[in-house]
């Protein structure tokens, strides 16, 4: 019997994904504005990294926590908010420039510089 390649593969991603983060690009169409974000999601070897924009530094900030670990220390949120519209509560983390909080992203549609809904996706990369 042929091993069935489709599923060395997947196994084989999901590998790589158990130990490595994902970065997102997201850049802004508009020629104006050019804004362009790095979003770091999960978890690498050692740390866990959440990504979003602060509003007062302007830019797209990344927070790095240590993974949980038997202290069970995990991304320690500055406080946790409740989203009347979703129904969830959404925790927020500190901006490492300004310690202002931050509310973390994972996907984009609208850019939070010129607030259009200008946002492309580039290729996905991973980090560790
Ligand atoms: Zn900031
Ligand atoms: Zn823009």
């Amino acid at each position: 019997m042929r091993p069935c390649l489709r599923t060395l593969v997947f196994l084989l991603a999901f590998t790589l994904l158990a130990f490595a983060g994902e970065i997102r690009t997201f850049n802004c169409t508009n020629t104006q504005c050019n804004f362009k974000a790095k979003v770091f999601c999960g978890s690498g070897d050692a740390v866990t990294k959440v990504s979003g924009y602060c509003t007062r530094c302007g830019k797209m900030v990344t927070a790095t926590f240590p993974n949980k670990d038997s202290k069970g220390f995990g991304p320690n949120p500055v406080a946790r908010v409740w989203d009347s519209a979703t129904g969830k509560t959404l925790d927020v983390f500190g901006c490492p420039d300004c310690k202002r909080p931050f509310a973390p992203v994972e996907g984009m549609k609208h850019c939070p510089k010129c607030r259009g809904k200008t946002i492309a996706e580039g290729v996905p990369g991973l980090w560790d």
